[in-house]
């Protein structure tokens, strides 16, 4: 077989997969062949360039950075929804329908998906263009990033016309949702509020290889346009699927109001058995010929109609706030609440954020309390029944001491947190701490949970994970439910965690704000613990995505003599805390001082590659050309606002080979 036809294989195969697996949800072969798949075909694109493809499912890891979205006019306006809440405004749609339009209406009911609004653009088959909805008139063009979504197909199937735009809702469902945060909390970060808020944000992301990280899908509602011989949306829906676009199969043709209600009040109820999150329904005058006739008013089609559920709101009283000490030492307020149900669970328990959501809410102890379920996995309280109020009832002091340690509390400008600056004797601190070195990005230490952590923490056998390493088999053995062969694990765990590479020891430092990400970048540049630590805020600043708040906590980290003591006892221990041999051995310091911009499509090494080198190498990444930037490495396609930038700077272009000799 030629390598041409080979590329093209392994691009069927991989995109009949991405199919199966985003689309359908029926994945047909594993993940580890799906992987080794991609990565032959990422090696022979790069080997052969002559073969690109803008369809490519190599593409989806992303890589595009966009700075500015440019603005684009939508072809066809994206309207917003007209909005119902009861029967009764049902009826009165209906009535004026009737006086527009002769013969029976029928109605396709779908789920009305609550994420950020998409409308795509495919010219022969082929992905061209996704803009956002913007203001409904003009949208941004995002469509390096939408391309990173695997639902989205870059390449259709079947019968599909010329040229079509078809629209669509950018969802997260909660289960990467839920990881996302879980992430962001281990290393530390504030957790996203709600997964509409994370979609839309996600697609203005500058970097589109952040964006295909984020397990991001898009639900496809409507064909737009002439270019079909459809009759109905409901035909346009199973049409749309056929073309290999995720649609999702909830929806129910009708010709009836009372229809309409059936699938509503079962949705209603069963909302919550979805993977993601609706807000309501969205009915549609099924005829595509009835539609032209009812056309638009100024805000939304006059044949369309959003149901909205009722937020699911209870209300019940607060019997008192307690609050938690997180690893970071971060106070989180808990209204505790008297039980009750609310979306088929029973609540026991609601955030209240921060000191400021109290103040604003101006909730108290004793007071009857709206409780809402959103997106948030966590119920929400929305506000006070001020009338169910005794005269008497004291406004929320907020607490001035640490629930744990009584240690007074400290709040920093410009943060919404509380926090008790007790770290190395608050006993939620300490154990964790110990957690989070041990958890499976971290140390991934065997044979030790989190619940031993707290006994061990609890009966004074440990104070900080230093301290792990001089656990013997002896001191457990004692300890409630620790049998011979589990205390022999949880020490040779320990021992083995000696082995694990630098920056995953750095990520399990748990310096605050360094995640898994930081601490790769940072043990790459600074190759040793003994370097970081003296680093200071401006060096730390000139690192790629290293901003001042990371560079902040990472300086205050090294300032504490408690912490510097730690280190050295890992030293001792024998931890990693420097990068091992090989990882040294492939770099160097030839491009030192130097900072190159990246732009275009390159032939022997993809632009990932090419600017792993340049970090590998000493040299640093840069977004934008500017005064300051050394060289240009240009590709293919190198963009001409670019070029001229870089030559009214005089900033010298190179091009890939050139690059590759100042490094051999
Ligand atoms: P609104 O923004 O509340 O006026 O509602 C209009 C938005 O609902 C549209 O811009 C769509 O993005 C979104 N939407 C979600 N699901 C659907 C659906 N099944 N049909 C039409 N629009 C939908
Ligand atoms: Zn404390």
């Amino acid at each position: 077989m030629d390598i041409k036809e080979q590329i093209l294989q392994l691009r069927e195969a991989l995109s009949q997969h991405n199919y199966n697996y985003y689309v359908l949800d029926e994945p047909s072969i594993s993940d580890f062949e799906f992987d080794t798949k991609l990565k032959q075909l990422q090696d022979l694109e790069a080997a052969y360039p002559q073969y690109y493809d803008a369809s490519s499912p190599t593409l989806r890891v992303g890589g595009a950075v966009t700075k500015n979205f440019e603005t684009i006019v939508h072809a066809q306006r994206m309207y917003s929804l007209d909005n119902s809440y009861s029967k009764e405004d049902l009826m009165d749609w209906e009535t004026r329908l009737r006086k527009m339009v002769d013969g029976a209406i029928a109605y396709t009911c779908e789920l009305k998906y609550d994420g950020a609004s998409i409308s795509l653009t495919y010219e022969n088959g082929l992905l061209v263009q996704a803009l956002t909805r913007g203001d409904g008139t003009q949208g941004d063009n995002v469509t390096a990033n939408i391309k990173t979504i695997k639902s989205v197909p870059l390449k259709l199937r079947g019968d599909y016309p010329d040229k079509f735009e078809i629209r669509g809702e950018i969802v997260l469902p909660f289960e990467g949702f839920n990881a996302m945060n879980a992430e962001r909390i281990a290393a530390g970060e504030e957790p996203y509020k709600n997964p509409r808020n994370t979609a839309s944000g996600s697609l203005k992301l500058q970097d589109s290889a952040e964006v295909a990280k984020r397990p991001l899908e898009c639900l496809l509602y409507s064909i737009v346009g002439e270019n079909t011989d459809l009759k109905t949306q409901f035909e346009n829906l199973e049409k749309a699927r056929s073309w290999g676009f995720k649609v999702p199969t909830i929806a129910k043709l009708t010709d009836s109001i009372d229809g309409v209600l059936e699938f509503v009040n079962y949705w209603d109820i069963h909302r919550h058995e979805l993977p993601y999150e609706t807000d309501g329904v969205v009915v549609k005058v099924n005829s595509l010929f009835q539609q032209a006739e009812l056309g638009y008013t100024a805000k939304a089609p006059r044949w369309a109609m959003a149901y909205k559920f009722k937020a699911e709101q209870v209300s019940t009283r607060l019997e008192h706030i307690s609050y938690q000490v997180g690893r970071t030492g971060a106070i989180t307020p808990v209204a505790n609440l008297q039980p009750v149900e609310l979306a088929g669970t029973i609540v026991k328990r609601a955030s209240l954020h921060n000191a400021d959501q109290i103040e604003k809410l101006d909730v108290r102890v004793g007071d009857w309390v709206y409780v809402e379920k959103g997106g948030e996995i966590i119920p929400k309280i929305m506000g006070v029944d001020l009338e169910r109020r005794a005269a008497d009832t004291p406004k929320t002091v907020y607490l001035t001491a640490c629930p744990e340690c009584e240690t007074p509390l400290v709040r920093k400008e410009g943060e919404a947190h509380h926090y008790c600056p007790n770290d190395k004797g608050c006993s939620p601190q300490i154990i964790g701490r110990i957690q989070h070195y041990i958890s499976r990005k971290a140390l991934d230490i065997e044979g030790l949970g989190g619940e031993t952590v707290a006994l061990l923490v609890n009966e004074g056998l440990i104070l900080d994970y230093a301290d792990l390493y001089e656990l013997t088999t002896d001191q457990i053995i004692h300890l409630d439910r620790m049998a011979e062969k589990s205390a022999d694990n949880l020490v040779n765990g320990v021992q083995a965690s000696k082995d694990v590479p630098f920056e995953r020891v750095l990520f399990g430092l748990g310096i605050r704000y360094v995640g898994e990400t930081v601490a790769k970048k940072l043990a790459k540049h600074y190759k040793s613990i003994e370097a970081l630590s003296k680093a200071t805020l401006e060096d730390l600043e000139t690192v790629d995505e290293i901003g001042i708040r990371i560079a902040e906590s990472v300086v205050d980290f090294f300032s504490k003599e408690a912490n510097i003591q730690m280190v050295s006892r890992l030293i001792l221990y024998g931890l990693q805390l420097q990068l091992s041999e090989e990882a040294l051995s492939n770099q160097t310091t030839q491009l030192e001082g130097l900072r190159f911009v990246v732009s275009g499509v390159f032939e022997t090494v993809s632009r990932d590659e090419l600017k792993a080198l340049i970090d590998s190498n000493g040299g640093k990444v840069v977004s934008s050309i500017s005064a300051k930037t050394s060289y240009v490495v240009a590709g293919a396609n190198m963009g001409p606002s670019k070029r001229t930038k870089a030559e009214s700077l005089k900033v010298p272009i190179i091009s890939e080979p050139e690059f590759l000799e100042m490094l051999s």
